[in-house]
């Protein structure tokens, strides 16, 4: 495992091609706009570090028995299912925000599984080819990028069907010792700060979309690949010299748009290649396993939410008011419930062909279509507590203002005894939470990330038992 200081090397390190607002970026890691992300992933290594937390950050790897970053651990057991989750909500408490580097974690043991699946039935060597890779990853301690999402241009038509063919990414050559691929991937979370980039399909596929059924690895630095990174709200503020305004002093999440121009991809590293009917199955495996994980991660994030919330009501003199004292209790049990979904998928697990385990669909699904709401109602709360002035108040610069500063010292202090920037700072991050860079990650990425509501609606419509529940009531009137 290597540490976050040689972690920030490494990304220093990496020649990838990233625009931000227009602009081609030397250093991510010292960008002012990119590198709260950066800092956010480099905490997945810092953590595990520490000797008071190494069981949950870290595990052994089957491959190798070495000790490994849990990060890059492929789940084989209940208790592997349970420590992830676990382990991101650790993470979110520590952040408040997407810390990026579980999209790759959950992405290797959906690819894991799926080659073992593939190559029993059509006899290809993908299992062990990521087995290798695999085994690289773990031995440097890298990050993995999950790349999944494709432009998809015209909804209703399939990948073939498209006008530009590029609207998916697919395979535009074959040649000696590997192929050719040209497409994007869109809301690349973390991509920008990671070492490799995992590309799979991202929707069921048929015969006709033969070319599109691919599924590989490249490095981030590899020719072709340009990453245009997101913008987010508020982030803007990170470039003020002052950075008293940002809320969220440390961290970020971040997403980008990830261009594949003509990039090559040598063979050792193709995982799947025209086997198109396995492109739904990696990407139900994946979306499962990263559903779950909303409610490790939101859950994190909640609880920094929640215990802002019960300050800033400490220091406005509202906390011991009934209709606070519930509402608080409100997003305790809202969060809870979040956070009981996920341990209930990573319980109810089972064992795939392969030896390794994933989360239960049903309960996994369940999960995540309530984060597309909790987080919602829970920021509700902490604004409706916050007051206003979380979106009315001036800069902490006019409170350090010579002239004016004795205004604000004056006005925004709240309950004797608490000075106004205690009171700032508060609603400073309970604004980055609920509507500034961190919403991003609280609430939109809540909604869509890991799929769109919808995608959980028809998940959990198929997984369901009907057919037992509708005996069990005929049974029970006598029909
Ligand atoms: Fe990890 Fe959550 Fe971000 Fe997904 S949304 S990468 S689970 S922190
Ligand atoms: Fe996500």
């Amino acid at each position: 495992m290597i540490t976050k200081e040689q972690y920030l090397t490494s990304i220093k390190a990496l020649n990838h091609r990233v625009f931000i607002q227009g602009e081609t970026v030397d250093s991510i890691v010292d960008h002012p706009i990119s590198r709260p992300p950066v800092m956010a992933l480099a905490e997945t290594y810092a953590q595990a570090e520490r000797e008071d937390k190494k069981e949950l950050y870290t595990a052994r790897s089957h491959l190798t028995g070495e000790p490994i970053n849990r990060f890059l651990h492929i789940q084989h057991g209940i208790d592997d299912l349970i420590a992830k989750i676990s382990m991101l909500r650790d993470m979110g408490k520590q952040t408040a925000c997407c810390f990026q580097r579980c999209a790759g974690t959950d992405c290797i043991n959906a690819v894991y599984s799926t080659t073992c699946d593939i190559d029993r039935e059509y006899g290809t060597p993908y299992y062990e080819r990521f087995k290798e890779f695999l085994k690289y990853l773990q031995q440097y301690d890298l990050v993995p990028a999950a790349c999944m999402t494709d432009a998809k241009g015209d909804r209703g038509r399939s990948p073939s069907q498209q006008v530009d063919k590029d609207q998916f990414l697919h395979i535009v050559e074959e040649k000696k010792g590997g192929i050719v691929v040209r497409g994007a991937k869109l809301h690349i979370t973390g991509g920008v700060n990671s070492h490799e980039l995992i590309v799979m399909p991202t929707r069921t596929l048929t015969e006709q979309d033969k070319d599109y059924a691919v599924a590989f690895a490249v490095p981030a630095d590899t020719t072709g690949v340009t990453f245009i990174y997101g913008r987010q709200p508020s982030d803007t503020r990170r470039l003020e010299a002052s950075q008293t305004d940002i809320g969220n002093l440390h961290y970020g999440g971040c997403e980008a748009l990830v261009v594949f121009d003509d990039v090559f991809v040598p063979e050792e590293r193709i995982f799947m290649k025209g086997e198109y009917p396995f492109a739904g199955r990696l990407v139900e495996l994946f979306a499962a396993n990263h559903r779950a994980s909303y409610g490790g991660c939101k859950v994190g994030v909640g609880d920094v939410l929640i215990g802002a919330t019960a300050l800033i009501a400490e220091v406005q003199g509202t906390d011991k008011s009934s209709h606070v004292k519930d509402k608080i209790a409100e997003m305790i049990h809202l969060n809870e419930t979040l956070h009981a979904g996920a341990l209930a998928s990573a319980v109810k697990g089972c064992r795939n062909p392969c030896g390794s385990y994933t989360v239960d669909h049903l309960a996994a699904n369940s999960c995540k279509l309530n984060i597309t709401r909790f987080p919602f109602e829970i920021s509700r709360l902490a604004q409706d507590i916050a007051g206003g002035l979380l979106v009315t108040m001036p800069s902490l610069k006019d409170q350090q203002h010579t002239e004016i500063g004795g205004y604000i010292k004056k006005y925004f202090g709240g309950k004797a005894g608490v000075d106004s920037e205690t009171r700032m700072r508060l609603l400073r991050l309970i604004e980055n939470i609920t509507l500034g860079t961190g919403a991003v990650s609280y609430l939109t990425e809540s909604i869509h990330g890991a799929g769109s509501p919808q995608a959980q609606k028809i998940m959990i419509t198929r997984l369901v038992d009907m057919d037992s529940a509708k005996a069990a009531a005929k049974n029970l009137c006598g029909i």
